[in-house]
């Protein structure tokens, strides 16, 4: 479904968000999902009169297996290049790097979701201006997870959140917590997001918000006293806090 021009939201993933970005002769995503469903992804680009080869840019929101275990068919059928932050992924001494969430049991080389080694191709950074729509700025907004990112179209007022912010298209709340998250950066992030002009946000989880962005995480700030309260009893048991 087009939410807005030239964004389209992807459904049938289980219950994570993938967006669909349409760039010109180029096809970009937000997160994978959790099912390797790749082959209705593909469908719905057909869909559209476009070609699954014009897909060549992933970008994740973070190392969640529910955001990053439909990538493995997708880097099989097309050339997508692959993007992630440094804080969500793994290396080992000799090896390849690899996508990786706080507290992964095992990784393999096999299509078992949760305990995939998924590999990417280039890591993000804080500030980094990708040339997708005229400019899609990466902010670094740990707190999730380590490598957590949102990822804004300036221009447009428009926020891929991932799960630091889910919506039902009214308000904001903030994911549960998992083990890795960190509640002090969590906060800041969240700040930090405040300060972003935006009218819109699409969500990792739930439905998105298609007026008032900005305004509605102000207000979460605002009324955070009993979240960061909740928050500290918590964090107390994050191995990072
Ligand atoms: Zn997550
Ligand atoms: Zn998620």
């Amino acid at each position: 479904m087009e939410v807005l021009p030239g964004i389209h939201q992807l459904k049938g993933f289980l219950w994570s968000n993938v967006f669909l970005l349409e760039d010109g002769d180029k096809l970009a995503l937000v997160d994978a999902g959790l099912h390797p469903r790749s082959h209705k992804l593909l469908d719905y680009i057909r869909s559209m009169g476009r070609d699954p080869a014009e897909l060549d840019t992933i970008i994740l929101t973070h190392g969640h297996p529910d955001h990053t275990s439909g990538l493995r068919p997708l880097q099989r059928s097309t050339n997508i290049k692959v993007l992630v932050h440094s804080g969500d992924v793994k290396s080992e001494s000799g090896g390849r790097s690899w996508i990786h969430y706080p507290s992964q049991p095992m990784a393999r080389e096999w299509d078992v979701p949760f305990l995939q080694k998924l590999y990417f191709d280039e890591v993000l950074h804080d500030g980094q201006v990708l040339p997708i729509m005229d400019g899609l700025e990466v902010l670094h907004t740990p707190g999730h997870t380590p490598g957590s990112v949102v990822l804004y179209l300036r221009k447009r007022g428009v926020l891929f959140t991932g799960d630091s912010l889910l919506s039902n298209g009214k308000v904001f709340r903030r994911p549960i917590p998992f083990p890795g998250t960190n509640f002090k950066d969590y906060r800041r992030s969240i700040e930090r997001i405040s300060r972003l002009d935006f009218e819109v946000a699409l969500p990792g989880h739930g439905q998105p918000m298609l007026t008032g962005g900005q305004a509605m995480v102000k207000k979460m700030l605002n009324n955070y006293f009993w979240a960061f309260s909740w928050g500290r009893v918590l964090g107390k048991l994050s191995p990072r806090s």
